[in-house]
């Protein structure tokens, strides 16, 4: 039976679209793409009689009725969705919608906008006795955040943060991290259009990073990654110290 799937495009390089994803774009008669963030080099895996909507344009019933009509045609649809669908990519609306019309479809996943940052800044997120816990947020905008989760309130943790969404708000966001226990020489990188070619990582603290960012004019799709793992002090993993023993080794006795 034909399918709708809802894919994760990954962060802008068609090279990190999943093989699934690739394999189900290429199979497509039908593709939505959020052309706000996605990169339109992704749509070259398309047939040549695919059909392409841009859903920058369209309300969420205009989404739902050009996915019923295709089923109804019995055509394969991808609805492609930035980094991971399942991060702030507004899917369970339409999962429910397809939910309610019994329309049958899947998920792929795809790499987040977060962790091509991480690979871009050349950084591990969880280091020990650093943090081991990484927060993804974003700051208030028009789609409010619970007051549990401020940011003010997640930077007591001192925890590795992922902002999303949130970087044409930067002096309140750095405010935000201040006032809720962050010091104010904590290690912040922005980075912009991760894995795109235009990539830009502007690094500083959290008193300085708001006129580096400006200096380099950087306003939209970027992540704000704060945190005490961007310094380069901290302890070595645990996993491969000689000394210590797991599931598939054993470790050395040092002292003998
Ligand atoms: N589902 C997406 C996020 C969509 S929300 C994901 O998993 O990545 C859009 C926000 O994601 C942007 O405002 C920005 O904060 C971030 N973003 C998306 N693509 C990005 C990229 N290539 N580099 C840096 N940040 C990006």
């Amino acid at each position: 039976m034909k399918k709708v799937y809802i894919v994760g495009a990954g962060p802008g390089d068609p090279e990190l679209i999943t093989i699934k994803g690739q394999r189900l774009l290429k199979e497509a008669d039908v593709i939505i793409y959020a052309g706000s963030l996605v990169n339109p080099a992704l749509l070259d895996y398309a047939k040549a009689d695919c059909t392409i909507y841009n859903s920058a344009t369209m309300t969420l019933d205009e989404v739902i009725k050009v996915i019923s009509d295709a089923v109804g045609r019995n055509l394969k649809v991808v609805r492609l969705h930035t980094g991971d669908p399942a991060i702030y990519g507004a899917i369970q609306e339409q999962m429910d919608a397809l939910k309610r019309l019994n329309i049958n479809f899947s998920v792929v996943p795809g790499v987040s906008s977060f962790l091509a940052s991480a690979a871009a800044l050349k950084q591990e997120y969880t280091l020990p006795k650093i943090s081991q816990t990484v927060i993804i947020t974003r700051n208030a905008g028009r789609t409010p955040v619970p007051e549990k989760e401020s940011l003010k309130a997640l930077a007591a943790h001192n925890a590795t943060m992922c902002i999303f969404l949130s970087v044409h708000m930067l002096d309140e966001v750095v405010k935000e991290l201040i006032e809720g226990g962050y010091a104010d020489d904590t290690p912040i990188a922005i980075v912009q259009k991760a894995s795109w070619p235009e990539q830009k990582i502007v690094r500083g603290t959290l008193k300085d990073i708001a006129v580096k960012a400006a200096a380099e004019s950087i306003t939209r799709t970027a992540m704000i990654v704060v945190g005490r793992c961007l310094d380069t002090n901290y302890e070595l993993s645990r996993l491969y110290a000689p000394e210590f023993t797991h599931m598939y080794r054993k470790g050395i006795d040092l002292k003998k």
